[in-house]
Parts: C-alpha cells; sequence; structure tokens
C-alpha cells in the first residue's frame, strides 16, 4: 500500500453536486462508497470536510455579517457536511465516528489526538468537524492541522480538478499539469493549491500534499494504488 494512515480533505462546495447548493446525496454517496472502498483495504482514514456548500465567513462578511460570526456558521457548516458523510458511510456499511473541534455533545465527540487515532487503530474512519474550531482559518488550514497531528502519511486533497496546473485549467487552456511539485515552487509560483498558511503549515511540518479529483468514482482508490492521477506536492 502506497500510504498507512491519510488524511483526506473533501471540499464542501464539492458536495453540492449538480445541485448548486447545499448536499447532493448522490455525490455524498460516491464519496462514501470511495472511502469504504479504501478502508476495506486495510488504510487509516482521517477525514476533514468543508462547508463552502453552505456558508463562507468571508462570503457572509462580504454582505454585512460579522467575521467571527460568520466564520462560526461556516464551522458549523462542515458540521453539518460531516453528519451527512458519516451517516452515508454507516448506511454503506463503513464504521466511522464524528469529532467536532467545538463542543456540541451529543452530535459529535469533542476532538482530542488521541481518540482520533485510537479510532483510526480500531478500525473507524474518523471525520474531524468544525476546521480547527478558531474563526479567520478555513477547512485547508484545518486538514493541515488534524493531518500533522493524527501522524497521517499524507494529505490527499480531493478536488474538482485532476492536480496542481501552471495556470487555472478552468480558466486558460494551455494550462499543463505538475506530476510533482515543492512547496518553494508552489509558493514561488503562487499556484492556488491550498490558501497560504494551509501550505505553510504541510511544508514547516513535512506533510506531503496529493492533489487529485475526487469527483471520479474510483479515483481515490486509483490514487492509493499508486496510479499517477493527480499531484503530489512536497518539500
Ligand atoms: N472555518 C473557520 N475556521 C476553520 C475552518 C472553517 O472559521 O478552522 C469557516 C470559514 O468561514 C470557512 C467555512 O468555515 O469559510 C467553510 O469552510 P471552507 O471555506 O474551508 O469550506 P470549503 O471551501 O472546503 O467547502
Amino acid at each position: 500500500m502506497r500510504f498507512k494512515r491519510i488524511l483526506l480533505k473533501l471540499s464542501g462546495e464539492s458536495l453540492q453536486g449538480e445541485q448548486g447548493y447545499g448536499i447532493d446525496p448522490k455525490r455524498l454517496n460516491e464519496y462514501a462508497q470511495q472511502v469504504k472502498e479504501i478502508h476495506d483495504m486495510g488504510v487509516q482514514v482521517g477525514i476533514v470536510i468543508g462547508g463552502g456548500n453552505i456558508f463562507r465567513g468571508l462570503q457572509g462578511a462580504g454582505k454585512g455579517f460579522d467575521r467571527v460570526k460568520g466564520d462560526q456558521m461556516g464551522m458549523l457548516a462542515t458540521a453539518i457536511n460531516s453528519l451527512g458523510l458519516s451517516s452515508a458511510l454507516g448506511a454503506a456499511g463503513c464504521p466511522n465516528r464524528v469529532f467536532t473541534a467545538i463542543r456540541m455533545e451529543p452530535i459529535g465527540e469533542f476532538y482530542t489526538k488521541w481518540k482520533a487515532i485510537e479510532a483510526m487503530e480500531r478500525g473507524e474512519v474518523v471525520i474531524m468537524s468544525c476546521g480547527t474550531g478558531s474563526p479567520y482559518f478555513t477547512t485547508d488550514t484545518g486538514s493541515s492541522l488534524r493531518g500533522i497531528e493524527i501522524e497521517a502519511d499524507v494529505m490527499l486533497k480531493g478536488t474538482r480538478v485532476d492536480g496542481v496546473y501552471t495556470a487555472d485549467p478552468e480558466k486558460d487552456p494551455t494550462a499543463t499539469k505538475y506530476n510533482s511539485i515543492t512547496y518553494d515552487e508552489v509558493l514561488e509560483k503562487k499556484l492556488r493549491v491550498m490558501d497560504l498558511s494551509a501550505i505553510c503549515m504541510c511544508q514547516d511540518n513535512n506533510l506531503p500534499i496529493y492533489v487529485f479529483n475526487m469527483d471520479i468514482v474510483g479515483n481515490l482508490k486509483k490514487v492509493m494504488e499508486g496510479e499517477d492521477i493527480g499531484t503530489l506536492v512536497h518539500n
């Protein structure tokens, strides 16, 4: 196996599927199936999921919301998505547990690194919700933090593009994809892999990131089997 323990970052925005808002049950179930597939292979899986399909603090602030309250709304949105994913995983027969970075029992257990690792070692998929638990961060930073804490071998960043490109492939048709790139190059070329704080955290703590298209069913398994379908960002 390529990696023994992974941190999987799922974007909230992708969860909306074709709907443009909220949670598309089809996309949710596809994600759950893909996670179950690699869990069945014996991989320890920690998941951080975004909330952009429901609410983003920064966008809220642009509309007059208080930034901290807006970010808290965004963190609650990640808890909603986490419960949705937990439910879909359960329905697929995949044991799992939701942790929250903000106390809200009985919705989820209050997160600690130790409880999360224990659960993964027991064979449960662990979903770590509410990002970092603090405003002014994103779930990208939340994934870096949790990935480092749970001592993951890699952060798999599931997106709707199949890797890191020289330019935005949705805007520039001449953009080409990197198979592998260093953090320094990402920073130097200002490539939008994740936000700056998240990238720097991974770089400082030597957590490689693998960017790939999670919206194509079967891709997560391919990554685990070592197929070169995305981009590796490393030191
Ligand atoms: N958020 C936050 N702190 C965190 C993680 C998330 O305040 O540690 C809030 C922030 O407002 C963010 C929202 O939650 O916009 C949803 O997360 P994100 O935008 O990362 O979701 P994604 O883009 O992955 O769907």
